[in-house]
């Protein structure tokens, strides 16, 4: 079928630049050498009217304190920010609405989940589609790793998380099932240790729909984007989250590298294989048994998956779920688990300077204005459909022919 769409249309475009990149060099190789004059990029966007100034009222009287209320409109005037990033009494204001945003979050958390959360803790969400190559299960090794570590000492000084993951499974996509179900078993024994107290949560989020989203994206503190390189078109998750002033944790994939060009790389946690090493990888072969021997705490993490440690009553309850990490894993978990744990921990560091934190915060959400979709659908109308976009009012419905 999509053969049949590049023959029958004037234009085809990818969804973000390495996703139009891709579509040329290998899915459409063949018609691009034909007509490389079809081929274009249209990156994706969001509407700011939904997903700051609807969602975020807190923040967005702020923006309109500093800059007017043009913004919403006009998303690129969002970089006049800029200027007050190293500004206390700005950064200070821009964490009190994330404070008042996480709060209103944190109770009605506690009152769907009867989970009692640490509003001082970071905010760490996963929150999209339950798919294999959005790699839910290496956000899930990661909160593994930071039980075992808690457990083998627990007194050393942590970064205090709430991890919240959530999304849907389609109805028959089996694995997708299972990383819900493992999900809410590691959360039901960190959850309950005391041990672990409030320095770690595991939430998964149930009936994750735009509505739920609204509420999520104003209070989250990290977003993860840690797909695969070369798998996820582009995402809007990861722009609905920067608009809110979230910081990203991400691998260089669909949207998130015009994200680090926009912010700076500093700007952003990016980690791991970028489409090329994958591509390498998969040439020579990925073996997941060289990363499970090399690495004692990922090989326990696995272990302890396989093995019934967060299913006592049916201790053969995840063993496929290992099984594919370590023997028909297409999307090469394992190869990233160092560099993202490595990323994580930076992370952390980063989260005790909250002076810096917010200066981040801040650069982030003054340079997300490439990403409203007024900006996407007007390359559309210019560049595809051959119209100019106008500001003249529409013809009220009873005044059309
Ligand atoms: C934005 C949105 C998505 C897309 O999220 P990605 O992280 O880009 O996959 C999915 N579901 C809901 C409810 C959303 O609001």
């Amino acid at each position: 079928m999509a053969n049949l769409c590049v023959v029958g249309s004037h234009a085809v475009n990818g969804v973000a630049a390495i996703h139009s990149e891709i579509l040329k060099a290998t899915v459409f190789r063949d018609f691009f050498e034909m007509w490389p004059e079809k081929f274009q990029n249209k990156t994706n966007g969001i509407t700011p009217r939904r997903w700051l100034l609807l969602c975020n009222p807190g923040l967005s009287d702020l923006i309109c304190d500093k800059i007017g209320e043009d913004w919403t409109v006009h998303l690129e005037q969002l970089q006049e920010l800029k200027q007050w990033a190293k500004d206390p009494a700005f950064q200070r204001a821009v964490m009190k609405v994330k404070q008042e945003n996480k709060l209103r979050l944190a109770s009605l958390i506690e009152r769907d989940t009867g989970v009692k959360i640490n509003p001082a803790s970071m905010f760490d969400v996963q929150v999209k589609r339950i798919h294999e190559y959005k790699r839910q299960l290496l956000n899930i090794l990661h909160v593994i790793t930071l039980y075992n570590r808690i457990k083998r000492d627990p007194s050393a000084p942590v970064t205090p998380r709430t991890v919240m993951i959530g999304g849907k499974a389609a109805p028959g996509y089996y694995i997708a099932k299972q990383i819900i179900a493992l999900a809410c078993a590691v959360g039901n024994t960190v959850n309950n240790d005391p041990d672990v107290g409030d320095n770690l949560k595991l939430i998964f989020l149930e009936n994750y729909r735009v509505t739920l989203a609204e509420r999520i994206m104003p209070a989250a503190d990290l977003s993860e984007q840690i797909s695969t390189a070369g798998t996820e078109a582009s995402g809007t998750g990861n722009m609905k989250f920067m608009l809110n002033g979230a910081l990203t944790i991400g691998t260089m994939d669909g949207a998130n590298v015009e994200m680090a060009e926009e912010a700076g790389e500093d700007n952003l946690f990016i980690f791991g294989m970028r489409v090329d090493d994958v591509e390498d990888l998969k040439r020579r072969g990925y073996n997941a048994y060289e990363y499970y021997e090399r690495n004692p705490e990922l090989r326990q993490c696995i272990e302890q998956i396989r093995s019934g440690f967060f299913s006592p009553g049916e201790p053969g309850r995840f063993a496929h779920l290992a099984e594919v990490l370590l023997q028909h894993d297409r999307f090469l978990h394992l190869a990233d688990y160092d560099a993202y744990i490595e990323a994580q921990q930076k992370v952390s560091e980063a989260y005790q300077n909250q002076a810096k934190w917010a200066e981040m915060v801040i650069t982030n959400i003054a340079t997300s204005g490439k990403f409203s979709s007024d900006r996407t659908i007007a390359e559309y109308a210019r560049e595809i459909w051959g119209v100019e976009p106008t500001w003249e009012k529409l013809p009220a419905p009873h005044e059309t022919v």
